[in-house]
């Protein structure tokens, strides 16, 4: 792509992203990409020239908070800012694409989650021409599963990251995966972001030797199927297992290496025994369950029986007895009963997540689940049940978190914390912790991750901020735990 030159003052741009891990890394490259060109980011909206939104369809609540933004703008744009310029990026524009504009037509730029790369091209065009862009893929239909090689377009926001030594931040995110193939009835993405596309590994590979080389001690390798990994050149195939043995031993200064979101059906033991045998490689596994009841697997097009994820967790425990895992579970999906629900809470007591993320289901429209299923858990019920498995996944995280008390573990410092770990004396003037900074203080209050995920908050020095730190734990709480540095 030629250069696009920015003749004026520097349009100012400002970025709002929703939902997961993959928007966040897309609008870290979309950041880097047009700052390369000249724009400059705001963290004001008001005082941005180019408004970015960059959606989430996952969740119901997701999609409104967007719809109300865009109403925001609208006032924004006809009071008080009439070239002001309103992008939507990302799963909504991609979806819902001739229903945004309808009732929001102020919007003026539309980019799908595949087209990303186009945006440079799609903003200078909105702004000289003052006429709507549009880049969508169309993935409205399903396709029969492919594995296809990054295509070049796909491959470009990757391979646009601009490397600075300047980089601030010690953890980073790397996509390996675009996409998805498994067609989970209740559930957008493979319409939004199409079917699944791999990354070739030496690009992956050189992507993370770069970030480590600019100080990064943490990636996080992405994909929404991460586990499914797989690249063919010629006649040599690339497999998850053959790629992080690859990363964990050509880049031997990466300090973690942990990736999301696994699936559970075809989670091969190589890729467990890799992990084992890696020790800069993070024991943890995200891995989302949904249920417990085969009955509501089925429905929701899984894949997979309880019995294979338990299967999974054993195999994964057996080698690895300190594997943390993370879940997510839909309660109310059409259909569930009360037998159902149990057989989710013995789920959950059984593999004993450190976190789970709960959903009450909300039906999206456009899914297989919409078509074919009705929506018949009344919300009261939804709402009890999904209180029911937050007090008990509550419950078990409190006794992970308490059974650590004593043990001395390495953090990495990720910032300061929110959490209240000293308790001022009566007299003692206490700081607003949101005005400390790692210049204004030399003792603060931080927070730190373990290699399971696990957050403690202690207290130290401001300008232990991405460095890698041990701590020994104190007090434990549902959400996270609480340390001392040891010296
Ligand atoms: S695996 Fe299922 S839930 Fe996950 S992104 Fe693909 S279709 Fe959606």
């Amino acid at each position: 792509m030629s250069a696009i030159e920015i003749k004026e003052s520097p349009k100012q741009v400002f970025i709002d992203t929703y939902g997961c891990q993959m928007n966040i890394l897309d609008s870290e490259l979309v950041q880097e990409q047009l700052q390369a060109l000249g724009y400059q980011f705001t963290s004001i909206a008001a005082d941005a020239d180019v408004v970015l939104l960059n959606t989430c369809s996952v969740r119901q609540l997701a999609e409104q908070k967007v719809w109300s933004q865009l109403g925001r703008l609208a006032i924004e744009k006809r009071e008080n800012n009439n070239d002001l310029v309103v992008g939507v990026l990302g799963c909504m524009a991609e979806r819902e694409g001739a229903e945004l504009v309808k009732r929001m037509p102020h919007i003026d730029v539309l980019c799908g989650p595949s087209e990303l790369d186009k945006l440079p091209g799609l903003l200078q065009n909105a702004m000289q021409n003052r006429q709507r862009q549009v880049a969508l893929s169309g993935h409205t239909s399903r396709r029969s599963a492919t594995l296809e090689k990054a295509e070049d377009g796909v491959e470009a926001l990757d391979l646009s990251r601009s490397f600075s030594a300047t980089r601030s931040s010690k953890q980073a995110y790397v996509r390996i995966t675009r996409g998805c193939n498994k067609f989970c009835t209740y559930c957008v993405v493979p319409y939004t972001r199409g079917p699944e596309v791999h990354r070739p590994p030496l690009a992956i590979v050189q992507e993370v030797r770069s970030l480590v080389e600019q100080g990064v001690l943490e990636v996080t390798l992405l994909g929404q199927t991460v586990n499914h990994y797989v690249f063919q050149d010629g006649g040599k195939t690339t497999s998850f297992a053959d790629l992080l043995a690859m990363i964990h031993d050509q880049v031997p200064d990466l300090q973690r290496l942990r990736f999301l979101t696994s699936y559970p059906r075809d989670f091969d033991d190589a890729t467990l025994d890799v992990m084992a045998a890696s020790p800069r490689m993070c024991k943890y596994l995200h891995i989302p369950a949904q249920s417990g009841s085969n009955e509501m697997l089925r429905k929701m097009n899984r894949g997979y029986t309880v019995e294979t994820y338990f299967g999974l967790i054993e195999r994964a425990r057996m080698r690895m007895p300190d594997i943390r895992f993370a879940g997510d579970i839909i309660v109310g999906f059409p259909g569930e009963t009360d037998a159902d629900h149990e057989a989710t809470r013995l789920l959950i007591q059984k593999v004993r997540y450190k976190s789970c993320y709960i959903f009450k289901y909300s039906p999206r429209s456009g899914t297989v689940a919409d078509r074919r299923f009705v929506d018949d858990v009344p919300d009261d019920v939804k709402k009890a049940r999904n209180r029911d498995l937050l007090d008990l996944q509550n419950g078990i995280a409190l006794e992970i978190h308490s059974a650590m008390i004593g043990q001395e573990i390495d953090v990495i410092v990720e910032g300061f914390s929110p959490l209240r770990v000293h308790r001022p004396q009566p007299g003692e003037v206490q700081l607003g912790w949101e005005k400390r900074s790692a210049e204004s203080t030399s003792h603060v209050r931080l927070m730190g991750r373990t290699q399971g995920d696990e957050i403690i908050a202690f207290e130290g020095s401001g300008d232990l901020v991405g460095k890698l730190v041990t701590v020994k734990v104190t007090e434990a709480t549902q959400l996270s735990m609480r340390g001392q540095m040891v010296p």
